[in-house]
């Protein structure tokens, strides 16, 4: 549970305590009039969130009593939603319209009462006899018809005898109160209109001020959690449960502010008029602010959770930057997707003194990343490498390849330019270059200096794929609507190349393209023969002010953070050193943990546990750091003992790395012990040999043609198979053996 509470925890916190209710139960109620935005998001993790904090329930309640706007599509698209956030909504999906019996009965009774009474002014003079914030309203001629006659008409209106417009039910309440909600609210209409789950049944539909307090009295709901335009409409929700006597374990509701995001529209009828002009190609276009589009653009459901959990609970208004959403996905993905290598603008590269060909093994992760990886990247004399990536004119400061200046390939070798060829018209086609034979990547003796490294594929083995770079969708921070859209949202490049691992081995669906960003496979048009990529963000933040680049001064330890650049403390720097030298921490995880005292204490703690300084510096610095972004050490679930627990189990091979990072959310989200969630998820690692040769078997089985490419001599399909067996075992299987006994198996 979090422990720094928003006010809605805190009023629920003290409800249990008084007694007032037993049991917490909360509802998300979408209408079921477009797909689900990320407000929605907001909502569906504060209603289920509570529900989960304090072990009560959280239904899911279609709220239909509009049957003219209102679609079957929708409701499955809202299920999807919720549950892709990773929720469970309690019993069955309900609906309003489920209780339209009981409404009416209820709404009989405040007719008997002489609280309702069926209007029949038009909705022009309803409007007019509201009077305004300044003038007191006027009360109706037909607000004096008898009871009788009430009960009379409300059942003719049932019986559909009148048409639309000609009468309405309103509540009999204040006709000059300063919240003019409560001028004689309307609480029913006659709309003549079929319904997507009654039907024909009814031709009157309640309005959302009379139904929505009633259906959740009706579920049982203790807490009705809505957003701040509510506010006023709370004195009738009070007024209807309190006239009917509902009092008895009844719903009070509470209003919180809605979350609005800049560059975006956010009103589902706004989004709904995007799709109907065709200005996106459907509700679940990765650039609409929609949880499938997010879905589909390659958001992870954890990244917008965080989000909503960083974005916080207020009752003010306010405007989020949408950079805080792009930093919750680039942030995970930056701890998880593997790197490779994509050219989107390809320029030819022919280097002339090499020959031959070979594999030269590259890790998907770099190495502040804590998980393991690696691929066979093929190397021969024809390349290409990014158009922009050379410049015969360069300006000052270009750093990549020019007609003088030479460039490391990335995980390859030091390439100088020989000669550019151009076409007729000027346009470079191809450059001649050579290589340093001795420069290779990680053992390069040749004392060459570059300035960078850039992303490279071979000309025989790269795959093309269609790349989808999107960005967002309106230019205008605070758009209006379909006519301020951005021509520039999306830019289709229909023939990138790919380093083959990515098609073959489908390690993920998520990879960093070196230098270009996040990218996802587009769940849907992805095919072998046709692989398509989302961009789904870059790698910096490329909208906001650009932070201020000092170069850190190695000498002076001094570090970067924000920008400024701020020296550290002697007891810091003493940390720093003692990290550096003694343990062997990289300076970047040292400077992490010796610049924030509860990290530092919290790591010595877990090497008394558990001698293992890498891993555990690694853990901290990243893991426990997050958590303790807006907790104290005391607000922690876990100790550091249970995370030394947790490296153990990876060192001794009981779990991967990368299910050692699932554990540890749980650990941060229920406070078990590493050991029990491993045993009750069943994580634990496959080591066992059977069983890992019986699931190699099978994948050579149902693959004879890439076993005879292998035997062949295609060494790169390794990788292929390996990948294989670790897809089969949902990531479970332990690499190392897997990878021996996978080239034991092919060698037989
Ligand atoms: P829209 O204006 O986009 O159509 P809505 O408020 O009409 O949204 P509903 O389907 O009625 O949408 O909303 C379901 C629940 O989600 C409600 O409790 C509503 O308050 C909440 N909700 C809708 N938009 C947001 C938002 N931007 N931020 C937080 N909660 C929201
Ligand atoms: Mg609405």
């Amino acid at each position: 549970m979090n422990e720094s509470k928003d006010f809605l925890r805190t009023k629920v916190e003290e409800d249990l305590k008084a007694g007032r209710y037993t049991h917490v139960v909360t509802r998300f109620p979408p209408e079921p009039n477009g797909y689900p935005h990320i407000g929605h998001a907001k909502s569906i993790c504060i209603n289920f969130g509570i529900a989960n904090d304090y072990h009560g329930e959280c239904n899911l309640r279609m709220d239909d009593t509009n049957p003219t706007t209102e679609d079957t599509q929708y409701v499955e698209a809202l299920k999807d939603a919720v549950e892709w956030l990773g929720f469970e909504w309690e019993g069955g999906v309900r609906y309003t319209s489920d209780y339209f019996e009981r409404l009416y009965e209820y709404a009989m009774q405040l007719i008997k009462m002489g609280k309702a009474y069926v209007d029949s002014l038009s909705e022009e003079e309803i409007r007019e006899y509201r009077g305004s914030v300044t003038l007191p309203g006027k009360r109706s001629k037909y607000a004096t018809r008898s009871i009788e006659e009430n009960v009379e008409l409300f059942e003719r209106m049932k019986k559909g005898e009148f048409a639309d417009g000609q009468h309405v039910l309103r509540a009999k309440i204040d006709m000059s109160a300063a919240n003019m909600q409560l001028r004689d609210p309307l609480l029913y209409r006659i709309r003549h209109t079929s319904h997507q789950r009654t039907g024909d049944t009814w031709c009157i539909y309640p309005m959302y001020d009379f139904a929505h307090c009633l259906s959740d009295y009706i579920e049982g709901i203790s807490h009705s959690i809505c957003t701040l335009e509510f506010e006023n409409n709370r004195v009738i929700y009070d007024w209807i449960l309190d006239t009917l006597g509902l009092t008895q374990q009844r719903p009070y509701q509470y209003e919180f502010a809605r979350l609005n995001i800049n560059y975006t529209v956010m009103s589902k009828r706004k989004l709904l008029e995007l799709v109907n002009k065709g200005l996106v190609s459907g509700w679940d276009d990765p650039r609409m602010p929609t949880l499938a589009g997010y879905r589909r653009r390659g958001y992870t459901p954890q990244s917008i959770v965080h989000f909503c959990d960083t974005i916080g609970i207020a009752k003010a208004n306010s405007i989020v930057d949408v950079a805080q959403l792009e930093f919750a996905i680039r942030d995970e993905l930056n701890l998880a997707a593997p790197r490779v290598m994509c050219v989107l603008n390809p320029l030819k590269i022919t280097i002339e003194n090499y020959e031959g060909s070979e594999l030269l093994e590259a890790s998907y992760y770099p190495e502040d990343v804590p998980k393991e990886g690696v691929r066979l990247l093929p190397f021969s004399k024809e390349i290409f490498i990014e158009r922009e990536d050379f410049d015969e004119n360069p300006p000052k400061d270009y750093y990549r390849l020019t007609p003088t200046q030479p460039v490391r390939l990335k995980h390859a070798y030091i390439i100088e330019c020989k000669e550019v060829i151009k076409d007729t018209t000027g346009k470079i086609i191809q450059l001649k270059a050579h290589y340093y034979p001795n420069s290779k990547s990680g053992e390069d003796r040749s004392g060459i200096k570059v300035k960078s490294a850039i992303q490279w594929v071979e000309e025989k083995s790269a795959k093309e794929i269609e790349v989808r770079l999107y960005d967002r969708l309106f230019e205008d921070e605070s758009p209006k609507g379909s006519e301020d859209i951005s021509p520039y949202s999306l830019k289709i490049i229909r023939n990138a190349l790919i380093e083959p691992a990515v098609i073959d081995t489908k390690l993920d669906e998520r990879f960093q393209f070196e230098r270009l960003g996040y990218f996802y496979a587009d769940p849907i048009d992805y095919s072998d023969k046709h692989p398509v990529f989302n961009k789904i963000v870059g790698l910096k933040e490329s909208w906001g002010k650009k932070a201020q680049s000092t170069q850190p001064n190695k000498m002076e330890k001094k570090v970067q953070i924000d920008g400024k650049v701020v020296p550290m403390s002697q007891a810091q720097h003493a940390f720093f050193e003692h990290y550096t030298h003694t343990l062997g921490l990289n300076s970047e995880i040292a400077n992490t943990l010796a610049r924030d005292e509860r990290l530092s204490s919290f790591y010595a703690q877990t090497l008394e546990e558990f001698n293992s300084p890498i891993p555990l510096a690694n853990t901290v610095a990243n893991e426990v750091a997050r958590e303790l972004k807006d907790k104290t050490l005391k607000e922690l679930k876990f100790g550091a003992k249970e995370v030394a627990q947790l490296i153990k189990m990876v060192e001794d091979e009981i779990i991967s790395s990368k299910i050692a990072k699932e554990v540890f959310e749980e650990m941060a989200k229920s406070g078990e012990a590493p050991q029990t969630i491993v045993q009750i998820k069943g994580w634990m690692q496959i080591s066992n040999p059977q069983i890992l040769q019986s699931i190699i078997d099978e994948v050579i089985a149902k693959n004879p043609d890439n076993v005879a490419k292998y035997k062949a001599g295609n060494t790169k399909l390794f990788g292929f198979f390996v990948g294989e067996v670790l897809k089969a075992t949902s990531g479970k299987a332990n690499p190392k053996m897997v990878n021996e006994l996978v080239g034991k198996t092919l060698q037989s």
